[in-house]
């Protein structure tokens, strides 16, 4: 019995205990089980899809509810790098080789406020971003910065999140018309995207399309289309 649980690996999705061969993946002793994995990649294959005018297209990886939230959340505002790792080598995987990027030069991740950083002592978005780029066969390019400090999104009422935003983002370097691909972790409006696929394409950006890690839809419209 001690042999088992001194081999298993919980998972971040359902708590339980699972052995090596039941899991998808593993980081340390956290992992994803096969069954909280399989609830999800139905929807994950064919990736949620949005048209919107200004960006060339916004696609997410999960939808932001069970059991991908919970992991989310952990990681998020719990402290556990190891979830993070979780959804970001499952990102990794969901991305490789999808066509609708071929084009795309560089990654570049929302950036989060340094109070915000400090309180957490780590760039979420920048952990999985990494992930994502690694998927992409993509670098990172750091150059977008928070010019002034919003209040989180989460604390918004839906109509007043671009307003909150508004004149909140700013780039390092200027841009040469390169495609780029934004990286948002949690995208529900859409309003910080916008503002900064705005400041991108300002700075002399090509092309911006919207990788999201979880879409948070306010009320779940499928239209979902397949991106490969
Ligand atoms: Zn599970």
């Amino acid at each position: 019995m001690e042999l088992v649980f001194n081999k298993g690996y919980i998972c971040s999705g359902c708590n339980g205990h699972f052995r090596k061969r039941d899991a998808s993946f593993i980081y340390k002793r956290s992992c994803i089980c096969k069954t909280c994995y399989s609830r999800f990649m139905p929807y994950s294959k064919d990736m949620y899809h949005e048209e919107r005018d200004g960006m060339a297209f916004m696609a997410a990886l999960f939808r932001y509810r069970e059991p991908y939230r919970k992991i989310f959340l952990e990681f998020k505002f719990n402290g556990q790098i190891a979830a993070g790792h979780l959804i970001g080598m499952a990102m990794e995987e969901l991305i490789k080789e999808r066509d609708a990027f071929y084009d795309y030069q560089y990654l570049v991740p929302v950036p989060v406020s340094k109070e915000r950083m400090n309180e957490r002592g780590y760039n979420q978005s920048e952990i999985l971003a990494q992930y994502i780029a690694k998927g992409l066969g993509i670098p990172i390019r750091d150059i977008m910065i928070r010019v002034r400090n919003s209040l989180p999104q989460s604390r918004i009422m839906h109509h007043n999140r671009a307003k909150n935003v508004k004149n909140a983002f700013d780039v390092t370097e200027k841009l040469n018309g390169e495609n780029i691909i934004l990286f948002d972790d949690v995208y529900t409006t859409g309003s910080t995207a916008m503002e900064c696929v705005n400041v991108l394409h300002n700075a002399g950006a090509g092309k911006v399309c919207v990788v999201a890690g979880a879409y948070n839809a306010p009320v779940y419209v499928d239209r979902t289309i397949y991106l490969n």
